[in-house]
């Protein structure tokens, strides 16, 4: 079907990945009018019904999940009622209608407050670009066993933060580097190293767009309680702080990480 030069001047600034996907709709609903080319009024038409089709599909937030539960041998832990617990406090919140009364036009999925949980720190489903990001860990431990000094725990560390040594009563774990995947404590045929604490790093304020930013992680391992406990103080504030509907990254940009009331000492590292 010809296009007129306005409406091909429209659609050039459709984004590439869509544009032809975008055109053919175009064309099918030109073709239907009976009209015989594409012109502005049609581009105009297709992207208030696609405006209008948006905004009925926000849902204020969303939640990414990776793909532990479907089997992933990295999955740290068996928590399968975790994401629909976070899923409760997010449609608890009513972010939907939060960000209408705030945002100035139609709401638009970059809006939503983005969560995002790695059931491990390989971290598939990019915590660290989402506003809160949660990836779940566990902390190695030197148990009541001997060691033999097999190094088993230190070839599985791809942090190299073990260090076997004879002459050592059990490996020293450098805290710094340690990512709390645990792959030593699966590796070590003696149960020398165990588990400790368990649940999950949290990390707020990641985002993608005009403004890229990395989540900031907060300080301490999280059990599941205080994980879902901390999520509804990070919604508080991002509630309360909130000015136009922006992301919480840009909040902890101008207010500072430490407005976020903190959880007691037993949730530090
Ligand atoms: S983040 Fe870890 S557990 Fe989840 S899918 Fe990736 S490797 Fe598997
Ligand atoms: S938990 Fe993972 S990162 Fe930490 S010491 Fe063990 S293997 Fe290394
Ligand atoms: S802690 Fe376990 S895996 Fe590591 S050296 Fe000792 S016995 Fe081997």
């Amino acid at each position: 079907m010809r296009w007129t030069k306005s409406a091909e001047e429209a659609i050039a600034k459709v984004p590439f990945f869509v544009r032809k996907r975008v055109r053919k709709k175009i064309e099918a609903e030109a073709e239907a009018a009976a009209a015989t080319e594409v012109t502005l009024d049609h581009v105009h038409a297709a992207k208030q019904h696609f405006l209008k089709k948006m905004e009925e599909d926000v849902q204020g937030y969303r939640l990414e999940h990776c793909f532990g539960s479907g089997g992933c041998p990295n999955r740290i832990l068996d928590q399968n009622d975790f994401p629909q617990r976070i899923e409760e406090i997010l449609k608890k919140s009513d972010l939907k209608s939060f960000l209408e009364s705030k945002v100035n036009g139609p709401l638009k999925f970059h809006h939503e407050f983005g969560v995002s949980l790695a059931d491990c720190p390989n971290a598939c489903s990019r915590p660290q670009i989402a506003d809160v990001g949660i990836i779940a860990a566990a902390v190695p431990v030197v148990g009541a066993n001997d060691c033999t000094h097999c190094g088993l725990c230190a070839d599985a560390c791809q942090e190299k933060a073990i260090t076997v040594a004879e002459g050592m009563d059990a490996p020293v774990i450098d805290a710094t580097a340690c990512v709390f995947c645990g792959q030593c404590v699966k590796a070590c045929p003696n149960e020398t190293l165990v588990r400790g604490k368990e649940g999950f790093r949290i990390m707020i304020g990641g985002k993608l767009g005009r403004r890229p930013r990395l989540a900031t992680e907060l300080k301490g391992i999280f059990a599941p309680s205080e994980a879902l406990q901390l999520l509804e103080r990070i919604l508080d504030f991002y509630v309360s702080h909130n000015q136009q509907g922006e992301r919480l990254g840009e909040i902890v940009e101008r207010v500072g990480v430490e407005k976020i009331a903190p959880l007691d000492a037993a949730s530090t590292k």
